[in-house]
């Protein structure tokens, strides 16, 4: 299918990126429009005017510090997963993008895009939840950031406003002796995952000390298993899994049944991905 007919316009600026989506009935940002273009063609969604955001020059790039990585509105996948020092500091970024589609989509994807859109299945808001991001968002009252668990509120929808422009994500760097892992189940390499676990585990004299852990293509957004993090916390390899399985399966009340799986199979993957996080973090400290 064709989209149906809208105007497109590429500001320079932010501001004027902020100023063209204030002025259309329904304005939508292009990034990658790797997610946005296939919904305008099946005709999902209305959009009369693309505001490309690909030659704004104001927006930051990859910048890594000790403190973390701020990853711009345009740099796209491909660029965060080839960054050495954005994986030393925040190696969840590339474990998370390992996973993202196939090469051609993430050289034209972008992290903040995957941020934005908030598909429940998505690799990259379970990680932003995990490992505490900040978002930053610019509109026509200014600048403003909002914590990651507070950002995504249900499927395709987040705290942005219309007329918003997601600038930048600040991924905090990841706590000195934890293990970043991000496993999943999908249907074929670069399928979007059946049910999927981010999950940043702190280790020391053979036990867990404590666990951030946030299921994806489970639930309508990405939340943190507060159950499974408390019984994981302490937790050794010769103790027995039924009590972390359990927890994540309490966790994950609101999963949901489609063509792909039913909600018990994802409640039992998401147990089964937590138990081998666990395993895999006290066995060799490798991030997977
Ligand atoms: C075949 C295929 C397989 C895929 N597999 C996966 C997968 O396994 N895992 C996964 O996570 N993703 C997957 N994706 C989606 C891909 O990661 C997209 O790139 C991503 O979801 C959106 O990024 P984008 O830059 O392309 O955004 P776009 O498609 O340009 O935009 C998506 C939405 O976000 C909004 N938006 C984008 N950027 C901003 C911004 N800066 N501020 C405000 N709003 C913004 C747009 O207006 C639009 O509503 C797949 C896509 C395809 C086509």
């Amino acid at each position: 299918m064709k989209p149906a007919p809208f105007d497109y316009c590429r500001p320079a600026t932010v501001v004027e990126a902020v100023e063209a989506l204030g002025s259309a009935e329904s304005g939508r940002v292009l990034a990658g429009g790797q997610s946005l273009i296939p919904a305008m063609n099946f005709r999902l969604t209305d959009v009369s005017l693309l505001v490309d955001i690909g030659h704004v020059t104001d927006l930051p790039g990859v910048d890594t510090e000790v403190a973390g990585v701020t990853v711009g509105a345009t740099a796209t996948q491909s660029r965060v997963l080839n960054d050495d020092d954005a994986a030393r500091v925040v190696p969840g970024l590339r474990a998370a993008l390992r996973h993202v589609g196939h090469l051609q989509i993430r050289n034209r994807g972008t992290v903040c895009g995957s941020i934005a859109h908030a598909d429940p299945a998505a690799e990259l808001p379970a990680l932003a939840v995990a490992a505490g991001a900040v978002i930053g968002i610019t509109g026509p009252d200014g600048h403003r950031t909002v914590a990651a668990s507070d950002f995504f509120l249900g499927p395709f929808w987040t705290a942005l406003s219309d007329a918003e422009v997601v600038t930048e994500v600040h991924f905090p760097a990841a706590p000195v002796g934890s293990v970043t892992s991000v496993d999943e189940i999908s249907r074929r390499a670069g399928d979007f995952a059946v049910a999927g676990l981010v999950a940043v585990i702190e280790v020391g004299d053979g036990a867990v000390r404590s666990a951030r852990l946030v299921g994806f293509g489970v639930g309508g957004a990405p939340a943190r298993l507060a159950s499974a993090e408390a019984a994981m916390a302490g937790w050794a390899p010769d103790h027995p899994d039924r009590r972390l399985m359990e927890a994540a399966v309490e966790d994950t009340a609101d999963a949901f049944d489609d063509i792909h799986a039913t909600a018990w199979y994802r409640r039992e993957a998401v147990a089964t991905l937590l138990v081998r996080a666990a395993r895999r973090a006290l066995a060799n400290g490798e991030t997977s």
